[in-house]
């Protein structure tokens, strides 16, 4: 069985770029199938992690000569399950309508992560891998173990057993936190009631209609999404974008405050008892960055090299403001986006509302869906009736060469008591032979009402194409021989790079022609517009980059000092002073609802670490024509197949043909292009 195994990955390995895999995987129904109930869904992860602990149990007791067939190919049996149930059980707990099923989903999920953290301190397991003998191994195999015997050891495997002990309560609660900190920001909508039509003027059309008055003539909006960009973008009213800015920025706060900081203090001294200095040391320690002292740099690199554009963009930002006010002295975070907007329209003369009757969401993600098909040389086909978690989703499969090699599912529209970011989730990765990758989109975009032509900003466009990237990533590094090679166990701080990379695509006017019509027309959008849009979006882009800095730096400050040292709101406010021109909103606090302090605890800086990279790749392919397959394919064979079967860098540089730089990054900066 193992030969077998063995041999098919040999073949893979040395497989022309559009050679199909040999037999259909084993794993390859929908992961829906029958659409459970909550105590069905509950039994059925109960049985996998009993199967994972059996399995656990053989591997620990094995004993003599240590081969891949007694020891990693059970060992990734284990990830396997564990791989399978955390990525539906965070899916279900994110998504599913019934509150009943999140629940379980809940709860299902703190169990897969217990037997996870336990594994990953499983002295016996790491003392199994460490003995395999290596010698006959391909390089992908060594490389995995070599990977995984590092990251026993990052978690402590080899301390002594009361540590293990300590080490073990300290995860288990650190999920228990994280889940509240999500759960107080996802169940906080807040709501911002206008007096009268009158103040939403400026407002387009579609949205006004959107949102008709109530009985008494007041109308409710609400601090998701698809009601909060389009009023700081639009509305005229300062006073509007201001109670909307602070309601937004103060989801979940008081809640999340002191969850926060038991978050901090956890992680700090979990990373104490593992022997780092800071969570923040212990958190960059397997990523591409090295350390938090090499992160903080970066984060001043960065910054510096945008201070000046930042500065020119921030005086046209006043000079702006002072036609209307002519006393004005600071910009307010909730004028931003509004001026932005202004300046757009008068000096760029290009007003985003002009773009969205081009946007109609059905023909947006067709688009999508033809372009990653031209590109990755593979082709969807939807499903009927597919078992889901809700009627609007929907299933859609992915061959290649008419094999199917992965499925995904569409959830793109708000809906209460659904995740309210966009994001790519992994259901589970594949294995060569044995698993399909099955992943989801989660978004809330306009439309999935009837009625509702689901008019896009082009931000919401750049949205779907960069999930898509990270889509297109799992679902292509789904053909590995071992489930713990697959895409999202790549260095994290490059896992953005792919998503990042195929957002350029949304900004390209052949492209976009293909695609964008007029809803009500059906003329393409024309390419004089899209130029128009991409001078005019790329307009305060070095302050965006400064705020990313922000961010960033906040997220390192809250953890690589001593928690007593933490004060969530003071580094808040310092960050915000230090990186951007616009003065922190009194009485907010958007720590308290910034998501990522939980799942990137110190590491936000990886979105920009990721976007150097991500433009850099983009030198790679020829500008005048996005479309040619052939740079595509190379860029798919060298970067998205091979999931996280080597380091990062080597994969960057198999594509670019040298180490990746900053110069595409800082030429994009300075120019836009
Ligand atoms: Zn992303």
């Amino acid at each position: 069985m193992s030969f077998a195994i063995l041999a098919a990955g040999a073949l893979l390995a040395a497989a022309p770029p559009d050679t199909v895999p040999p037999a259909p995987p084993i794993e390859s129904r929908p992961f829906w199938s029958g659409t459970p109930d909550a105590a069905t869904f509950d039994r059925g992860v109960t049985r996998r992690l009993e199967t994972a602990r059996r399995t656990l149990d053989r591997l620990a007791r094995q004993t003599g000569r240590r081969t891949l067939a007694n020891t990693l190919r059970p060992y990734d049996q284990i990830l396997r399950i564990l791989d399978a149930t955390g990525g539906e059980t965070s899916l279900i707990l994110a998504v599913h309508p019934d509150s009943g099923m999140r629940t379980v989903a809940e709860a299902a999920k703190r169990r897969v992560s217990a037997l996870a953290t336990e594994l990953s301190l499983d002295r016996r397991v790491y003392d199994g891998l460490s003995a395999l003998e290596l010698d006959d191994a391909d390089p992908q195999t060594r490389f995995y173990v070599e990977r995984t015997l590092r990251d026993f050891r990052l978690n402590g495997v080899d301390r002594d057993e009361a540590t293990r002990g300590r080490i073990l309560a300290l995860r288990d609660e650190l999920v228990l936190i994280g889940q509240e900190f999500s759960r107080h920001i996802v169940n906080d909508v807040r709501r911002v009631v206008v007096d009268s039509a009158g103040e939403l003027t400026g407002l387009p059309a579609d949205f006004v209609a959107a949102h008709p008055p109530g009985p008494d003539g007041s109308i409710v909006l609400t601090t998701d999404y698809p009601d909060a960009f389009p009023v700081f973008t639009y509305a005229r009213s300062d006073a509007l974008r201001r109670r909307m800015r602070e309601a937004f920025d103060n989801r979940a706060y008081p809640a999340n405050m002191a969850v926060l900081d038991r978050l901090i203090a956890r992680r700090a001294e979990l990373a104490g008892l593992l022997g780092f200095a800071s969570w923040a040391d212990y958190a960059t320690a397997n990523k591409m960055v090295g350390s938090a002292a090499n992160a903080s740099e970066f984060i001043e690199r960065v910054a510096e090299a945008s201070r000046d554009a930042a500065g020119r963009e921030h005086a046209r930002l006043l000079a702006r403001k002072r036609r209307d006010d002519s006393a004005a002295a600071v910009v307010n975070r909730w004028e931003r986006s509004y001026l932005e907007e202004q300046i757009r329209r008068e000096d760029f003369r290009f007003d985003s509302r002009d773009v969205r009757p081009y946007f109609a969401y059905p023909a947006v993600k067709q688009g999508v869906l033809e372009v990653a098909s031209r590109l990755f040389g593979v082709t969807f086909r939807r499903m009927h009736n597919p078992p889901v978690w809700h009627p609007s989703v929907e299933a859609w499969e992915m061959l290649q060469q008419g094999t199917l090699v992965g499925r995904f599912y569409l959830d793109m529209h708000p809906r209460e008591g659904k995740y309210k970011h966009a994001a790519q989730f992994d259901i589970r990765n594949g294995v060569a032979g044995v698993r399909l990758p099955e992943a989801a989109l989660i978004c809330n975009l306009p439309g999935g009402t009837p009625g509702d032509p689901g008019l896009m900003e082009h931000e919401d466009v750049i949205t779907l194409f960069h999930e898509f990237g990270h889509l297109m990533h799992n679902l292509l590094a789904g053909r590995q021989r071992w489930v713990g090679l697959n895409a999202n166990a790549i260095e994290w701080d490059v896992i953005e790079a792919p998503s990042q990379m195929l957002e350029e695509w949304a900004w390209d006017p052949a492209v976009l022609a293909g695609f964008a019509r007029h809803h009500e027309s059906g003329q393409p959008i024309p390419a004089e517009l899209v130029r128009r849009m991409k001078q005019a979006r790329e307009f305060g882009r070095a302050l965006t980059v400064r705020q990313q800095m922000a961010y960033a730096r906040l997220s390192l400050s809250l953890y690589d000092r001593p928690p007593a040292e933490a004060n969530t709101d003071s580094i808040t406010e310092a960050s915000t002073r230090t990186y951007t021109p616009f003065p922190p909103v009194p009485g907010t606090h958007y720590q308290a609802s910034f998501g990522h302090l939980d799942g990137y605890s110190a590491y936000y800086y990886t979105y920009m670490w990721s976007q150097v990279i991500a433009k850099d790749l983009f030198s790679g392919f020829d500008r005048a024509d996005l479309l040619d397959p052939g740079p595509a394919r190379r860029y798919r064979d060298a970067m998205l197949v091979p999931g996280s079967s080597a380091p990062a860098a080597r994969l960057i540089e198999g594509f670019l043909g040298r180490p990746f730089g900053f110069d595409a990054w800082q030429r994009w900066l300075e120019t836009g292009e």
